[in-house]
């Protein structure tokens, strides 16, 4: 388990730059973006006086996962980057032209296959892997069942058409999750195109592009007309640089699920992304709540490979059942071992239909007993002029003990994308005169959010502090 240094900062509450100071001065030099271990969070958290309770995870328990990996066993990795924006903005045309670039797709059997995710292979030999399913959604689907595979988002922004509902979703969701993020402007080709403008608009979203003395990397593109590509794919390489991403591949593999289905011909097949550690032909492995033997492997090629080292995506092949997307593998010492795991995992599924149980880093701060927490909130309304007074008001419910952050707020019914953003952060759903529409309603039921609706703004905004006063009053 890893975080941000911008995401920890967030749930204490406490300035990411007061953060990377404290850091600093414990001699360790990083950047605001920087993934640190559970260990560094924790010694910041009792830096800042916040008191800790950490909560073993049932993985942990089991004793197949936490083993943190020792700094000088980390090798550098791929960053994997997920493409967000609005609907027709051009996602699915810049994956496609960024697939284009690889300077070996040209190769003997490299014929392209979908397997959910893919690597592009630079002239320098660098390589970036990109994850097919394009929007926050998806995104913050993985991001609520633990998986916090993506390292960084590309929005895409249509500069013919500017910031629209879903940019600005994709911007929340982006930012609650810590991950950093860079601006392409697409469709630069057209003559109505108006970059500056989009640059202008993100102001107000607090996304601040370099060239308006921010430090969000911006880039003119056309997916179409495939130019500002290879600058793009600088500008990430640059990103991940700076966020250091490092991975050790002689260890058992981890890895998570990006999509799964059952094959007529070839059985339960799942595309995996691997975290850390090497996965092998051979190995024998847990995913979720299935177990299995590694059968064969296929990569995005459609080549057979025997090995798969951290940030590579396969299709793996001896699989007991299908797995779920977000779901963990983990290589295991042999058979009797996975299904003991498995049939635990199982067992642990069917409790958190009813306990709803949070993922180790979310069960770390949401146990600890801080002196000042956060309180995260997703506001929708029917008309613009109340949600303003109540995103105010909630803003002004915060105390020196806890802080309202209002993770996104917009006009119109409740939607998927909000109750995935809710769910990913654990926060309550506030509806105000507006309902969600059916199936907004189905996910919020399975993935357990709370949806409050109210028509009175007194009304909400009395609940909320007193809900916020019984999270500060002592539980054990
Ligand atoms: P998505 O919904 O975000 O995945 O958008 P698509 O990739 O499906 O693109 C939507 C439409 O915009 C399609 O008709 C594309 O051909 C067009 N489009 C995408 N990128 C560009 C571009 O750079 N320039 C122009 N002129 N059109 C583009």
């Amino acid at each position: 388990e890893s975080i941000t240094i911008q995401e920890l900062a967030n749930r204490m509450a406490e300035k990411g730059a007061d953060l990377v100071k404290a850091l600093f001065k414990m001699g360790t030099p990083v950047t605001i973006n920087e993934v640190i271990d559970q260990d560094t969070a924790e010694l910041l958290v009792e830096e800042f006086g916040h008191r800790i309770q950490r909560v073993s995870d049932s993985d942990v328990e089991l004793g197949i996962e936490g083993d943190d990996d020792a700094p000088e066993t980390l090798k550098s990795r791929a960053p994997v980057v997920t493409i967000m924006g609005h609907v027709d903005h051009g996602k699915t045309s810049l994956l496609d032209a960024l697939r284009g670039t690889n300077v070996v797709s040209g190769e003997s059997g490299g014929i392209t296959q979908h397997i959910g995710a893919y690597q592009v292979k630079t002239k320098n030999g660098d390589v970036i892997t990109f994850l097919d399913t394009p929007g926050h959604e998806a995104f913050s689907e993985m991001r609520a069942r633990g998986a916090n595979v993506t390292d960084i988002v590309i929005l895409v922004v249509a500069a013919d058409d500017g910031l629209m509902p879903q940019t600005i979703e994709a911007i929340n969701h982006t930012k609650a999750a810590g991950v950093p993020m860079i601006v392409a402007i697409n469709k630069i080709d057209k003559p109505e195109a108006n970059a500056q403008k989009v640059r202008e608009r993100l102001l107000s979203e607090e996304v601040v592009v370099e060239d308006m003395g921010g430090d969000v990397q911006d880039v003119q593109v056309s997916a179409l007309k495939r130019t500002g590509l290879d600058e793009l794919i600088e500008k990430v390489l640059l990103q991940a640089e700076l966020l250091e991403l490092g991975a050790n591949p002689d260890r058992p593999a981890e890895g998570n699920v990006i999509e799964a289905k059952l094959d007529k011909g070839r059985g339960p097949v799942a595309t995996v992304l691997v975290r850390k550690g090497t996965l092998k032909v051979g190995d024998t492995f847990v995913v979720g709540a299935e177990s299995g033997k590694v059968r064969a492997m296929v990569n995005d090629k459609g080549q057979n490979v025997k090995v798969a080292g951290p940030s590579t995506p396969v299709e793996v092949l001896g699989l007991s059942g299908v797995p779920m997307a977000g779901d963990q593998l983990s290589v295991v010492e042999n058979e009797a071992r996975a299904r003991e795991v498995a049939a635990y995992r199982a067992e642990q599924k069917t409790r958190k239909r009813t306990t709803s149980a949070p993922t180790s880093f979310e069960h770390m701060f949401s146990a600890l007993n801080t002196t000042v927490i956060e309180y995260p909130v997703v506001v929708k309304g029917d008309v613009q002029g109340s949600v303003e007074a109540i995103v105010t008001a909630l803003t002004r419910a915060s105390t020196d003990e806890i802080k309202v952050r209002v993770l996104h707020s917009g006009v119109g019914a409740i939607t998927e994308s909000d109750v995935t953003l809710a769910a990913a952060s654990r926060a309550p759903l506030i509806g105000f005169n507006v309902r969600p529409n059916a199936k907004a309603r189905a996910l919020a039921e399975r993935d357990k959010v709370s949806l409050r609706y109210y028509d009175v703004i007194y009304d909400l905004i009395e609940e909320v502090k007193n809900e916020m006063a019984g999270q500060l009053a002592p539980e054990r």
